[in-house]
């Protein structure tokens, strides 16, 4: 097929040898620059024996020092900020799904950057001019809903910034104006459907809306095909996070299962998250990024904790830029449950097998003195839900074997009413870990 290359993506299509050697021109700007601004940078060069000028082709990036988020909390507030003041536009902190929040400072081309991106993603999904956006991550210091939102300015869309809560209002502003994509987290627009549901709302017939742009939380594919199926929209994955930009470092194009990593500006590495070796491309592990022209607070071989994989061959959309594997865990979020490794995903992936279960879960976890008590409370759906005993106890049964097959445990497993599982506006946490540590 031709692609349809438009300003914005014209980047995306860079022959793979332009490509590298733009990568190797732009790290040879950046890593002498980092040494000469980042004290930490250049102690852990000096340390490891390794200068700049050791940098002549991209695989000598692997002679550089890591760096991690407990680093930007160490280095809290400006210790790892290469810019002068005068330079910084802009702040954004973590979240703080996993801790402290971290502060990013950023020049004004460090924005140009992530705007760039978040615009490619929405470019390559499709979206135009023609589009009205709604916004509804959160604006404020997560990066999440300015990141959207910029993006989509620079397509030229007509975007309503409604940012996360106050559902019914947002439900009637997509009605009224005509809204045709939506941008929040997976488990935010699940939220919405219930809500439009409840106010006699049908995305199909009573709504514009086309598009989803959902990312900032792991969501399996069972749990896209769920929003396809209720809302009749496309749901699109979009991945980034604070330390690198923010939404816009990778999108899916409509053949890829996976994500294109804007190479040009974000350098992947996969490494074993043991040995800290680089791992081939084909091969699953951590993911790590270098960030190619940012200069607020540049990243030289960040480690995300995301798991994936750089895929091999090229895209059939004729994108140069590799695809990564969807992202369905961070490596911190493995459980180890009665000495199972099972992360979150692989729960939410067998829940979904069955009809009958909502997409709404709480994993919660305490322990005795000898042992972890597993607990799963889960939502029916609204159809399913019904007084009878019986009726019940044959769904529950049909979760506990999906969940024995799947993952081999046996969870005490709770069925609930529908819309009786807390919601979330931004990220959802279904991880309550009560253990003794
Ligand atoms: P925090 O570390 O506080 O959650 P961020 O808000 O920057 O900080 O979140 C970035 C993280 O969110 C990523 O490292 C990744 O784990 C997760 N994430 C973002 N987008 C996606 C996505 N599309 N799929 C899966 N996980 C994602
Ligand atoms: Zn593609």
């Amino acid at each position: 097929m031709t692609p349809d290359i438009n300003p914005v993506s014209k980047p995306d299509f860079m022959p793979v040898e332009e490509l590298r050697a733009l990568q190797l021109a732009k790290l040879q700007k950046l890593i002498p620059y980092e040494y000469e601004h980042v004290a930490l940078f250049r102690r852990r060069c000096d340390e490891k024996g390794v200068k700049p000028r050791d940098l002549v082709t991209l695989k000598d990036l692997a002679k550089f020092p890591f760096m991690k988020k407990t680093d930007l909390r160490d280095e809290y507030p400006y210790g790892l900020t290469a810019a002068p003041m005068r330079e910084i536009n802009r702040f954004h902190c973590s979240s703080g799904t996993t801790g402290k929040p971290i502060c990013i400072p950023q020049t004004k081309g460090d924005l140009e950057v992530w705007t760039d991106g978040a615009a490619r993603c929405l470019a390559m999904y499709g979206i135009t001019a023609d589009d009205i956006v709604q916004v509804s991550y959160g604006y404020g210091l997560f990066t999440g809903g300015l990141g959207a939102h910029q993006g989509a300015e620079r397509l030229g869309c007509a975007v309503l910034p409604t940012g996360a809560g106050n559902t019914e209002k947002q439900i009637m502003l997509m009605k009224d104006l005509n809204v045709t994509v939506i941008c929040c987290t997976p488990s935010y627009f699940l939220h919405l459907a219930t809500v439009a549901e409840k106010m006699g709302v049908d995305f199909r017939r009573d709504t514009k809306l086309k598009h989803g742009v959902f990312g900032a939380e792991p969501w399996t594919d069972e749990i896209r095909a769920k929003i396809e199926q209720i809302s009749g929209i496309t749901a699109h994955d979009i991945y980034g996070l604070t330390e690198i930009s923010g939404p816009g470092v990778a999108g899916n194009c409509a053949f890829c299962h996976g994500m294109h990593i804007w190479e040009d500006h974000f350098y992947p590495e996969i490494i074993d998250p043991d040995t800290l070796e680089v791992l081939p491309d084909g091969e699953e592990g951590e993911l790590v990024f270098t960030t190619l022209d940012r200069f607020g607070t540049p990243m030289v071989r960040y480690r995300t904790r995301d798991l994936t994989r750089l895929q091999l061959g090229q895209c059939k959309c004729g994108r140069t830029m590799r695809v990564m594997d969807r992202v369905h865990a961070r490596s911190d979020d493995m459980l180890i449950i009665h000495g199972v490794n099972v992360f979150p995903s692989q729960i939410e992936a067998c829940l979904m097998k069955v009809p009958e279960i909502a997409p709404h879960y709480m994993i919660e976890l305490s322990s005795t003195d000898t042992m972890d008590l597993f607990e799963l409370k889960v939502e029916v759906t609204a159809e399913t839900f019904s007084d009878s005993v019986s009726a019940m106890e044959a769904v529950r049964k049909r979760v506990a074997a999906s969940i024995k097959e799947i993952v081999g445990l046996s969870p005490k497993i709770y069925l609930v009413a529908p819309g009786t599982l807390p919601r979330s506006q931004g990220k959802i946490k279904r991880v309550i870990d009560n253990r003794k540590k």
